[in-house]
């Protein structure tokens, strides 16, 4: 049994790899649930889907997000109203959001409903919520004259597209948060945890941040194996560097040894930060070095397999 904990796009393209070099069935992804966020009545769950549809096979590369040969006729009718469309759902993606929205206000816990969807997508791989209860990543910024406001994640990524400067980042719902059916166990019975190339703060960060979580890892850290989404200073893409740099992280395969230190004891760099080696070891971290630059499929499985081999 492996488990995995994982956020959306880099998450998903790593997961690929291992499922390629491992049985799908024999891993769990603990998904990040942070990103949720409601948009014309339907609940989103950015993370969850990108790794479903990453794992089926199905996802839109190209964009980043969503599903392959996607269309957007529902958005551009749903301007005639004047509503704001400025997070972006693609016609066929709507209908898993239609379905999650209608199984949770039937009583189904996201756990439960994210089951179902997975076989749908007929994964064999098991993608359990790290919570069924609310958590949600709020982002505090300062604006122009001074004054700060704190945005909802999907407010400040994609409206604002991550330009506005962060002064905090936060998890509501964390301290009355409880780990989902399963997490902590398959952090405890896991033969190897792997700390997917995610986002540090709000992809990660959430998941460390409900109670329990960071504890049950802690006490895996020999087993615990990270892969640095930081290559060469800068993340592969997104905002991990707009998030790490205001709170005091490195934004390097450093920094990220040095926030992950407490629960995790190997970390797998970029050889384009092979001169590293030292500075990640000094943060008490092993340092393992490979090619983690997922530009296709062949290089996700090897970086999997060197990933596992690191702690064998
Ligand atoms: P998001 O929620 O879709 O942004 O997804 P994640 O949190 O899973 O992924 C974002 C992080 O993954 C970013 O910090 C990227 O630098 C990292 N990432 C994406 N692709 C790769 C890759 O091919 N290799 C590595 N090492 N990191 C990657």
């Amino acid at each position: 049994m492996l488990t995995a904990l994982a956020g959306g796009v880099g998450a998903a393209k790593f997961l690929s790899g291992l499922v390629a070099v491992v049985d799908p069935a024999s891993v769990t992804a603990i998904v990040n649930t942070a990103d949720d966020d409601e948009f014309h009545g339907l609940r989103i769950s950015p993370d969850l889907d990108s790794v479903t549809y990453t794992l089926a096979g199905a996802q839109n590369v190209a964009q980043g997000w969503g599903l392959a040969g996607e269309t957007f006729a529902t958005m551009d009718a749903l301007d005639r109203y004047g509503v704001p469309t400025w997070f972006r759902l693609g016609d066929r993606d709507i209908a898993t959001h239609l379905f999650r929205t209608q199984a949770l206000a039937a009583g189904a816990p996201l756990s439960e409903v994210t089951a179902r969807i997975a076989a749908a997508w007929g994964l064999a791989t098991r993608l359990l919520p790290v919570t069924d209860d609310p958590l949600a990543t709020r982002i505090t910024v300062r604006r122009a004259d001074g004054r700060e406001e704190t945005l909802r994640m999907q407010e400040w990524f994609v409206k604002e597209r991550s330009e506005s400067p962060v002064v905090a980042v936060g998890f509501a719902g964390a301290e009355t948060a409880t780990p989902g059916p399963g997490v902590l166990e398959a952090i405890a019975g896991a033969e190897t945890v792997i700390v997917c190339p995610s986002n540090p703060v709000i992809s990660i960060g959430p998941i460390l941040a409900v109670p329990g979580v960071r504890e049950a890892l802690v006490a895996r850290r020999d087993r615990v194996v990270g892969v640095s989404p930081i290559i060469a200073g800068a993340p592969v893409k997104g905002p991990a560097d707009r998030l790490m740099d205001p709170l005091g992280i490195e934004v390097s395969c450093v920094g990220v040894a040095r926030a992950y230190a407490d629960f995790c004891s190997t970390l797998v760099i970029d050889s384009r930060d092979a001169s590293r080696v030292a500075e990640v070891e000094a943060a008490g971290v092993r340092a393992v070095v490979a090619d983690t630059l997922m530009t296709d499929s062949r290089i996700a499985a090897a970086l999997a397999r060197e990933t596992l081999a690191s702690v064998a």
